[in-house]
């Protein structure tokens, strides 16, 4: 069908909304962003993108083909907790190079490209519902105004109340994982960035470099039991961090030693989405998906969601094909993507003579782990 002309409101400004309005705005949609922040912000600081997220980037003309505010990575080391020594390497994915980007600097491409192609954005405006009509959608602000649309995209996040309206209510289950998050200044020049992975019993802690170098991002789980709310992020106490971590010797040990404002992610799970459409609206990224972060793949499906959804209007006859369309496309990968993370984390956290067992294993088939999920980074949503 002919987008040229349609309206369509997309809610929420993060990395999938921001890539869905433009990748519609180029198909030559008239496209509103309604963020509820009264500024675009990012929360939680590193982001690996892989390449089939970074196909998606290079279609939207967000980055080009050397990405300058990202850094490209290497690939993975896999380290023991104690000693901090090397257990195997894993090589970049042949499909192509990860990128590290700083969460910010992403979301700035991002909007500087939708903005520049005349996507509007609003801030500070939290949608209260979006409503289906016969023949268009109606998007209401909590301050009460409303707008007229032909059709909503819900890129709402993983706490999404309009997947709520769609499929019902759904109680979040917690993981018993947290994630805390930090960055600390850092000045060491790698010549080849790569992500380091240190796993321990029950714990496990990602770092990586941002920024042309000079900031480590670090993302360190644990298994916990302690958590009762669903709330999205808290301040957490340094002290504690390092205490529930103080068995980690090594570089990982000297990393946690740095950090002095940490933030505590408590990760909840709701399942891929049963409904992802209902005609008029469409769910989008982790109001559909949400996934747990092994795998380092929830923002990278929201980037080829918004391809899809964009796309889908070529071939179909009019808005309802065209979500039909995408969420069928969409919805065997979601659940495939969110297993494969569901299940990595296990892999990471093993005790006793299991660990070494698993680490014996990591040594012999360190260098082939990339290949094994190849069927997720070689995909490629702009073919
Ligand atoms: C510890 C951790 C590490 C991660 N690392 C990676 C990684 O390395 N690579 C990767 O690909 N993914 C990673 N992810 C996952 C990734 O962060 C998310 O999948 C991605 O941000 C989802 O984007 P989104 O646009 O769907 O949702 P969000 O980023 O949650 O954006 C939703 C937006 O909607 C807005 N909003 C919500 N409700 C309303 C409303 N009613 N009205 C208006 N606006 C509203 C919010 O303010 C927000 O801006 C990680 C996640 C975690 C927790």
């Amino acid at each position: 069908m002919k987008i040229n002309g349609l309206k369509i409101g997309v809610v929420g400004g993060g990395i999938g909304g921001i890539a869905a309005a433009l990748a519609l705005r180029l198909r030559g949609a008239q496209v509103v962003v309604f963020e509820q922040a009264a500024e675009l912000t990012e929360v939680g600081a590193g982001l690996q993108i892989s390449e089939n997220g970074m196909v998606v980037l290079r279609a939207l003309n967000v980055v080009n083909e050397t990405p300058e505010a990202g850094l490209r990575s290497y690939g993975t080391v896999l380290r023991d907790y104690r000693s901090g020594r090397s257990v195997s390497e894993i090589p970049a994915p042949a499909a192509g190079s990860t990128y590290y980007y700083h969460r910010a600097d992403l979301l700035g491409l991002l909007h500087k490209a939708a903005h520049r192609e005349g996507v509007e954005f609003r801030l500070g405006a939290r949608v209260a519902q979006v409503r289906k009509h016969s023949s268009e959608a109606e998007v209401v602000l909590e301050d009460g105004t409303n707008l007229r649309v032909d059709c909503a995209i819900a890129a709402d996040g993983g706490r999404s109340e309009i997947r709520a309206d769609l499929n019902g209510p759904e109680t979040a289950k917690f993981t018993h994982q947290v994630a805390w998050r930090a960055t600390i200044p850092w000045q060491r020049r790698d010549q080849k960035p790569c992500a380091v992975l240190t796993m321990g019993p029950g714990r496990h802690v990602v770092t990586y470099p941002l920024r042309d170098h000079t900031m480590m991002n670090i993302v360190a789980i644990e298994e916990r039991s302690d958590w009762e709310e669903e709330g999205w992020r808290r301040r957490g106490d340094p002290e504690d961090l390092r205490a529930r971590f103080a068995d980690f010797g090594g570089v990982v040990g000297d990393i946690l030693g740095q950090v002095r404002e940490p933030h505590i992610w408590a990760l909840f799970l709701r399942p891929v989405a049963g409904h992802w459409q209902n005609g008029r609206i469409a769910l989008l990224g982790d109001a559909a998906h949400p996934t747990l972060p092994f795998m380092a793949q929830g923002a990278c499906l929201a980037l080829e969601d918004a391809w899809v959804l964009a796309r889908s209007f070529d071939d179909q006859s009019g808005i309802e094909q065209a979500f039909a369309s995408y969420e069928t496309s969409r919805l065997r990968r979601a659940q495939r993507v969110v297993a494969a993370a569901g299940s990595n984390a296990r892999n990471f956290h093993l005790r006793g003579p299991m660990r070494l067992a698993a680490q014996a294993a990591l040594m012999a088939v360190g260098p082939r782990l990339s290949r094994k999920y190849d069927w997720i980074y070689s995909y490629d949503a702009t073919a």
